[in-house]
């Protein structure tokens, strides 16, 4: 039984998903404007780990993810800088030539960490008329207010405003007296379309039945992941500093337009720190996947690195720390090599036990793995335990080292290092050696184990 802490309950739940066997995914995904750091890319392998559990679990996965070009200011909430002006600015490029640069860049990391790539990737300046029909869903609602050109959401129009981060409505009324944006009734109500730019020479502009602007950033996710996954789907994650402002403001948006319940499972990664505290684009000191390989580093030894920690838990990252995943990893690459070679020459020493006693023992061995390894990677994606019970399977000296490979790349659809690859590349055989193993299976077959074991002299 798959169960994974809900941020919305606080709790482990078991999870079932709305329509039997059918899974509807949404994930944040990046602000196109730099490059994803390694802490953004965190979050990302996490997501596709929990779509691997999933699928893993024989659940079919609808994945849904964004891409954002548009609307999002250097605070979640609506101050600051526009992210993507401020690319185009810092590169001399317009705001279109900078999100499909980053867009492509980020595609390249996903590939590179051996990120399982969404259904669907939608785009929110492709989403424009949608954002504007929700948009006219909660004005129909009442649940939004013109201040200074641009439309409000009016939070106290939702009773259920903040359930997912536990704010408390009464402190955020008490709020309002500190707030600096004086159009705003209540500092935590958002700005759902700017008619009035922010900024100077805005280029992404759309005419809107509220006049030309464009989309704050929290409604694109709304209108999109309904788009795509309906109305009421089952899970939508991202990383912990999404739950006070923007996923907050996503359900208002979504509860707000329909009146009903929209996502059942909120689940939330934990941020990967540095010693100088959490890592930003902002702070201008940050890693990512190329910086790694150019210190020469594989992309898939920060994934194993990742996998390690399990999803809950800061990840204290240093050069250290992936030193140390690097040379476990490949000490199970070594392993998975030496499995390799040994697996055609044991083929050999089997036959004549394989019907006996030991075979039977093997399999029920084999069975008990499996079975650990899925309770690990169902309680919550246990995965830094799953790795461990690998590693209990490698060093054991009852099972064969086929039986040990088999069981390793089965694990390897969760952990997704890549194993079958490293399988793939040994296995490069040469045209007479070949010739030789067919004989052979052939000769064992027909049950000629003289002839068979020739053959494997
Ligand atoms: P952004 O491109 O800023 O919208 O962020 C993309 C994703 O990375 C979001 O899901 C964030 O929650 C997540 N994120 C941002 N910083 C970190 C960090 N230091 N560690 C882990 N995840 C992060
Ligand atoms: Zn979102």
């Amino acid at each position: 039984m798959l169960t994974l802490y809900n941020t919305l309950s606080r709790k482990k739940e078991e999870f079932h998903p709305i329509h039997k066997d059918h899974v509807g995914m949404y994930t944040c995904g990046p602000t196109v404007y730099f490059f994803a750091h390694i802490g953004n890319l965190r979050t990302y392998v996490f997501e596709d780990i929990l779509k691997r559990v999933l699928l893993y679990n024989n659940f079919k996965v609808k994945h849904v993810m964004n891409i954002t070009d548009v609307g999002h200011l250097t605070s979640d909430a609506d101050e600051g800088e526009d992210k993507m002006l401020k690319g185009a600015k810092r590169e001399g490029k317009t705001v279109w030539e900078i999100a499909k640069f980053y867009e492509e860049a980020f595609m390249e990391d996903m590939k590179k960490l051996n990120i399982l790539m969404p259904d669907i990737k939608c785009k929110a300046t492709d989403h424009i008329p949608e954002m504007i029909e929700l948009i006219k869903r909660l004005e129909k609602n009442g649940m939004t207010y013109i201040a200074d050109g641009n439309v409000y959401y009016d939070i106290m129009k939702f009773p259920h405003y903040g359930v997912l981060a536990r704010l408390n409505l009464e402190d955020l009324q008490a709020g309002a007296r500190i707030e600096v944006d004086q159009s705003k009734k209540n500092p935590h109500d958002f700005v759902l379309w700017f008619t009035k730019s922010k900024f100077e020479n805005q280029e992404m502009k759309w005419e809107s039945p509220w006049s030309v602007g464009y989309p704050g950033w929290h409604i694109e996710c709304s209108a999109m992941s309904m788009k795509y996954l309906g109305e009421h789907f089952d899970i939508h994650c991202g990383g912990i500093d999404h739950i006070p402002v923007h996923h907050t403001n996503e359900i208002a948006q979504s509860e707000g337009a329909t009146g009903h319940k929209w996502v059942n499972f909120w689940l939330h990664g934990e941020f990967l720190i540095m010693d100088k505290g959490k890592m930003s684009k902002s702070s201008g000191e940050f890693l990512t996947i190329s910086v790694l390989q150019e210190k020469g580093y594989d992309p898939l030894d920060y994934r194993y690195l990742c996998l390690n920690t399990h999803y809950k838990t800061p990840l204290a990252f240093s050069l250290e720390s992936l030193d140390a995943a690097r040379s476990a990893f490949q000490g199970l690459k070594n392993k998975i090599i030496e499995f390799q070679k040994n697996k055609l020459i044991e083929s050999s020493h089997t036959h004549d036990s394989a019907s006996g006693d030991s075979g039977t023992h093997n399999i029920q061995l084999m069975q008990k793995y499996k079975a650990d390894f899925i309770e690990a990677i169902d309680d919550d994606l246990n995965v830094p335990k799953a790795l461990g019970i690998m590693w209990t399977l490698i060093r054991d000296k009852d099972l064969l080292d086929s039986e040990k490979l088999h069981l390793i790349i089965d694990f390897d659809k969760v952990f997704g290092l890549d194993l079958n690859n490293v399988v793939e590349k040994i296995i490069d055989v040469p045209i007479e050696i070949q010739k030789l193993v067919d004989e052979r299976q052939e000769a064992r077959k027909k049950k000629d184990f003289k002839r068979s074991d020739e053959l494997r002299d």
